[in-house]
Protein backbone atom coordinates (compact mmCIF):
# COMPACT_ATOMS: atom_id res chain seq x y z
CA UNK A 1 0.00 0.00 0.00
CA UNK A 2 1.35 3.38 -0.99
CA UNK A 3 2.92 5.27 2.08
CA UNK A 4 0.10 8.48 1.71
CA UNK A 5 -2.60 5.69 2.38
CA UNK A 6 -0.86 4.17 4.77
CA UNK A 7 -0.45 7.74 6.52
CA UNK A 8 -3.91 8.18 6.79
CA UNK A 9 -3.74 5.32 9.22
CA UNK A 10 -0.81 7.42 11.49
CA UNK A 11 1.29 3.99 11.20
CA UNK A 12 3.18 4.61 8.03
CA UNK A 13 7.48 4.71 8.86
CA UNK A 14 8.60 4.93 5.73
CA UNK A 15 9.50 8.27 5.38
CA UNK A 16 11.35 8.51 8.84
CA UNK A 17 15.05 8.23 9.25
CA UNK A 18 16.56 4.38 9.34
CA UNK A 19 17.16 3.78 13.14
CA UNK A 20 21.28 3.98 13.26
CA UNK A 21 21.06 0.22 14.20
CA UNK A 22 20.37 -0.32 10.35
CA UNK A 23 22.03 1.15 8.28
CA UNK A 24 25.74 0.06 9.19
CA UNK A 25 26.89 -0.88 5.25
CA UNK A 26 24.91 2.55 3.89
CA UNK A 27 27.82 2.97 2.02
CA UNK A 28 28.07 -0.38 1.00
CA UNK A 29 29.19 -4.18 1.31
CA UNK A 30 33.10 -4.21 0.89
CA UNK A 31 33.14 -7.87 -0.26
CA UNK A 32 29.67 -8.57 -1.14
CA UNK A 33 29.73 -10.72 1.70
CA UNK A 34 26.66 -12.79 2.49
CA UNK A 35 25.08 -15.44 4.83
CA UNK A 36 25.84 -18.43 2.95
CA UNK A 37 28.18 -20.65 5.04
CA UNK A 38 29.23 -22.28 1.84
CA UNK A 39 31.30 -18.80 1.65
CA UNK A 40 32.83 -19.13 5.19
CA UNK A 41 36.02 -16.79 3.73
CA UNK A 42 33.54 -14.21 3.38
CA UNK A 43 30.39 -14.71 5.65
CA UNK A 44 28.08 -11.76 6.47
CA UNK A 45 27.58 -11.34 10.32
CA UNK A 46 24.75 -8.52 10.79
CA UNK A 47 24.64 -7.13 14.48
CA UNK A 48 22.30 -4.23 15.53
CA UNK A 49 25.57 -2.26 16.63
CA UNK A 50 27.76 -3.10 13.55
CA UNK A 51 27.94 -5.43 10.22
CA UNK A 52 30.88 -7.47 9.42
CA UNK A 53 32.68 -10.20 7.11
CA UNK A 54 33.82 -12.92 8.78
CA UNK A 55 36.74 -15.24 7.66
CA UNK A 56 36.68 -18.73 9.40
CA UNK A 57 40.53 -20.28 8.14
CA UNK A 58 41.68 -16.86 9.79
CA UNK A 59 39.20 -16.79 13.08
CA UNK A 60 38.85 -12.72 12.63
CA UNK A 61 36.68 -10.41 10.66
CA UNK A 62 37.41 -9.12 7.45
CA UNK A 63 36.22 -5.85 7.91
CA UNK A 64 33.90 -4.49 10.20
CA UNK A 65 31.58 -1.09 9.08
CA UNK A 66 29.27 0.87 11.53
CA UNK A 67 28.07 4.06 11.58
CA UNK A 68 28.76 6.43 14.29
CA UNK A 69 26.75 8.89 15.32
CA UNK A 70 25.90 10.73 18.27
CA UNK A 71 22.91 8.69 18.88
CA UNK A 72 25.63 5.99 19.70
CA UNK A 73 27.47 8.05 22.23
CA UNK A 74 26.35 7.84 26.11
CA UNK A 75 27.24 6.69 29.55
CA UNK A 76 27.15 3.00 29.62
CA UNK A 77 30.08 1.86 31.29
CA UNK A 78 33.28 -0.22 29.48
CA UNK A 79 31.58 -4.26 30.02
CA UNK A 80 35.28 -5.67 29.20
CA UNK A 81 32.88 -9.06 28.58
CA UNK A 82 35.30 -10.37 25.91
CA UNK A 83 33.53 -13.91 24.48
CA UNK A 84 33.12 -15.85 21.90
CA UNK A 85 30.30 -15.20 19.45
CA UNK A 86 27.65 -17.67 19.20
CA UNK A 87 26.05 -16.44 16.27
CA UNK A 88 28.94 -18.11 13.71
CA UNK A 89 27.45 -21.25 12.12
CA UNK A 90 27.57 -24.18 14.92
CA UNK A 91 30.52 -26.35 13.39
CA UNK A 92 32.78 -23.26 12.91
CA UNK A 93 35.58 -22.54 15.75
CA UNK A 94 34.86 -19.92 17.95
CA UNK A 95 37.60 -17.60 19.09
CA UNK A 96 37.55 -17.85 23.21
CA UNK A 97 38.30 -14.76 25.01
CA UNK A 98 41.22 -16.66 25.85
CA UNK A 99 42.63 -17.34 22.49
CA UNK A 100 45.25 -14.58 22.45
CA UNK A 101 46.45 -14.55 26.13
CA UNK A 102 50.50 -14.25 26.30
CA UNK A 103 50.86 -13.94 22.45
CA UNK A 104 52.06 -10.40 22.76
CA UNK A 105 49.00 -9.29 20.88
CA UNK A 106 46.21 -6.91 22.00
CA UNK A 107 42.41 -8.44 21.40
CA UNK A 108 41.71 -5.30 19.17
CA UNK A 109 38.46 -4.05 18.81
CA UNK A 110 37.34 -3.14 15.26
CA UNK A 111 34.07 -1.10 16.61
CA UNK A 112 35.54 0.39 19.70
CA UNK A 113 33.75 -0.29 22.62
CA UNK A 114 33.87 3.66 23.46
CA UNK A 115 31.69 4.12 19.92
CA UNK A 116 28.83 1.74 21.83
CA UNK A 117 28.29 3.64 24.97
CA UNK A 118 24.46 4.21 24.77
CA UNK A 119 23.50 0.93 26.27
CA UNK A 120 24.98 -1.55 28.64
CA UNK A 121 23.83 -4.20 25.90
CA UNK A 122 25.29 -1.94 22.97
CA UNK A 123 28.88 -1.83 24.37
CA UNK A 124 29.12 -5.43 25.23
CA UNK A 125 28.30 -6.63 21.63
CA UNK A 126 31.62 -5.19 20.69
CA UNK A 127 33.40 -7.49 23.12
CA UNK A 128 32.31 -10.34 20.90
CA UNK A 129 35.43 -12.16 19.56
CA UNK A 130 34.36 -11.80 15.57
CA UNK A 131 35.13 -7.46 16.40
CA UNK A 132 38.19 -8.50 17.09
CA UNK A 133 41.66 -9.06 15.67
CA UNK A 134 45.44 -9.39 17.17
CA UNK A 135 46.69 -5.88 17.39
CA UNK A 136 50.30 -5.14 18.39
CA UNK A 137 49.98 -3.24 21.44
CA UNK A 138 51.42 -0.36 20.33
CA UNK A 139 49.31 -0.10 17.57
CA UNK A 140 45.59 -0.46 19.33
CA UNK A 141 46.48 1.43 22.32
CA UNK A 142 48.53 4.55 20.77
CA UNK A 143 48.14 4.90 17.14
CA UNK A 144 44.67 3.46 16.54
CA UNK A 145 43.42 4.75 19.70
CA UNK A 146 43.81 8.27 18.88
CA UNK A 147 42.22 7.98 15.49
CA UNK A 148 39.27 6.33 16.93
CA UNK A 149 39.16 9.44 19.50
CA UNK A 150 39.33 11.63 16.42
CA UNK A 151 36.67 10.04 15.18
CA UNK A 152 34.49 10.71 18.43
CA UNK A 153 35.84 14.33 18.01
CA UNK A 154 34.44 15.11 14.56
CA UNK A 155 31.04 12.99 15.77
CA UNK A 156 30.67 15.45 18.46
CA UNK A 157 31.87 18.78 16.55
CA UNK A 158 28.66 17.83 14.50
CA UNK A 159 29.14 15.15 11.67
CA UNK A 160 28.15 11.73 11.29
CA UNK A 161 30.82 8.93 10.36
CA UNK A 162 30.47 5.43 8.12
CA UNK A 163 33.78 3.71 9.35
CA UNK A 164 34.94 0.19 7.92
CA UNK A 165 37.83 -1.36 9.41
CA UNK A 166 39.71 -4.39 8.47
CA UNK A 167 43.25 -6.14 7.79
CA UNK A 168 44.93 -8.01 5.73
CA UNK A 169 48.34 -10.51 5.24
CA UNK A 170 49.62 -12.60 7.90
CA UNK A 171 52.39 -12.31 9.68
CA UNK A 172 52.86 -9.22 12.75
CA UNK A 173 55.51 -8.39 15.56
CA UNK A 174 53.79 -7.94 18.69
CA UNK A 175 55.26 -7.50 22.52
CA UNK A 176 56.62 -10.63 22.12
CA UNK A 177 58.26 -11.04 18.70
CA UNK A 178 57.21 -12.24 15.58
CA UNK A 179 53.79 -14.43 15.06
CA UNK A 180 51.88 -15.41 12.32
CA UNK A 181 49.03 -17.32 14.15
CA UNK A 182 47.89 -17.79 17.79
CA UNK A 183 45.53 -20.36 19.33
CA UNK A 184 47.23 -23.27 17.57
CA UNK A 185 46.84 -22.18 14.37
CA UNK A 186 43.17 -21.05 14.41
CA UNK A 187 44.02 -17.68 14.66
CA UNK A 188 46.01 -15.61 12.05
CA UNK A 189 47.45 -12.49 13.22
CA UNK A 190 47.08 -9.86 10.14
CA UNK A 191 50.05 -8.13 8.73
CA UNK A 192 48.18 -5.38 7.92
CA UNK A 193 45.58 -2.92 9.37
CA UNK A 194 43.36 -0.24 7.47
CA UNK A 195 40.81 2.10 8.21
CA UNK A 196 38.48 4.62 6.10
CA UNK A 197 36.68 6.85 7.56
CA UNK A 198 33.44 8.76 5.47
CA UNK A 199 33.07 12.18 7.35
CA UNK A 200 29.59 13.81 6.68
CA UNK A 201 27.52 16.87 8.41
CA UNK A 202 24.82 15.40 10.58
CA UNK A 203 21.79 14.55 7.95
CA UNK A 204 19.47 11.90 6.68
CA UNK A 205 19.94 10.41 3.20
CA UNK A 206 23.95 9.72 3.73
CA UNK A 207 25.16 7.79 0.26
CA UNK A 208 23.50 10.13 -2.17
CA UNK A 209 25.36 12.85 0.38
CA UNK A 210 28.65 11.79 -0.49
CA UNK A 211 30.21 13.86 -3.34
CA UNK A 212 33.66 14.70 -4.60
CA UNK A 213 34.50 16.99 -1.67
CA UNK A 214 33.46 14.53 0.79
CA UNK A 215 35.95 13.88 3.33
CA UNK A 216 37.32 10.28 3.30
CA UNK A 217 40.29 9.58 6.03
CA UNK A 218 42.29 6.44 5.19
CA UNK A 219 44.86 4.79 6.72
CA UNK A 220 47.02 1.20 6.41
CA UNK A 221 49.15 0.74 9.28
CA UNK A 222 51.59 -2.13 10.06
CA UNK A 223 50.45 -4.58 12.88
CA UNK A 224 53.91 -4.11 14.13
CA UNK A 225 55.05 -2.84 17.57
CA UNK A 226 57.14 -0.31 16.55
CA UNK A 227 55.18 1.81 14.22
CA UNK A 228 55.25 5.12 14.35
CA UNK A 229 52.25 6.35 16.96
CA UNK A 230 51.17 9.07 14.87
CA UNK A 231 48.21 7.66 12.80
CA UNK A 232 48.19 10.58 10.19
CA UNK A 233 51.24 9.06 8.87
CA UNK A 234 49.77 6.41 7.40
CA UNK A 235 47.09 8.04 5.64
CA UNK A 236 47.03 6.49 1.97
CA UNK A 237 44.10 6.51 -0.56
CA UNK A 238 40.93 3.90 -0.69
CA UNK A 239 42.30 3.10 -4.02
CA UNK A 240 45.44 1.68 -2.17
CA UNK A 241 43.67 -0.34 0.51
CA UNK A 242 40.98 -1.67 -2.56
CA UNK A 243 44.06 -3.00 -4.76
CA UNK A 244 45.20 -4.58 -1.42
CA UNK A 245 42.00 -6.08 -0.20
CA UNK A 246 40.19 -6.74 -3.55
CA UNK A 247 37.43 -5.12 -2.04
CA UNK A 248 34.96 -2.29 -3.46
CA UNK A 249 34.68 0.48 -0.92
CA UNK A 250 32.38 2.88 -0.50
CA UNK A 251 30.27 0.92 -3.66
CA UNK A 252 26.83 2.53 -2.84
CA UNK A 253 28.38 6.09 -3.76
CA UNK A 254 28.17 7.03 -7.06
CA UNK A 255 30.90 6.05 -9.75
CA UNK A 256 32.23 9.54 -10.62
CA UNK A 257 32.40 10.62 -6.38
CA UNK A 258 34.16 7.29 -5.56
CA UNK A 259 36.70 7.99 -8.71
CA UNK A 260 37.58 11.29 -7.18
CA UNK A 261 37.15 10.75 -3.40
CA UNK A 262 39.22 7.32 -3.81
CA UNK A 263 42.19 8.77 -5.40
CA UNK A 264 42.95 11.41 -2.54
CA UNK A 265 44.76 11.36 0.33
CA UNK A 266 43.52 13.50 3.63
CA UNK A 267 45.02 15.93 4.51
CA UNK A 268 42.80 17.38 7.13
CA UNK A 269 43.47 18.34 10.97
CA UNK A 270 44.08 15.11 12.82
CA UNK A 271 42.87 16.39 16.12
MN1 LIG B 1 41.53 -0.91 20.35
MN1 LIG C 1 35.15 1.93 -4.33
Amino acid sequence: MPCALLALFASCESDKTPEPALDHLALGNPSGATTDVNQPTNYLLSKSQYVLSYHRDRGIPNWVSWHLSTEWLGTAARQDDFRADAALPATWYQAQSSSYTGSGFDRGHNCPSADRTKTVADNSATFLMTNIIPQAPNNNQNTWGDLEEYCRTLTKAGNELYIIMGQYGTGGVGSNGAKSTLDNGRITVPSRIWKVVVVLPAGTDDASRVTATTRIIAVDTPNNNSLNSNWASYRTTVDAIEAATGYDLLSAVSVAAQRTLEARVDTGPTQ
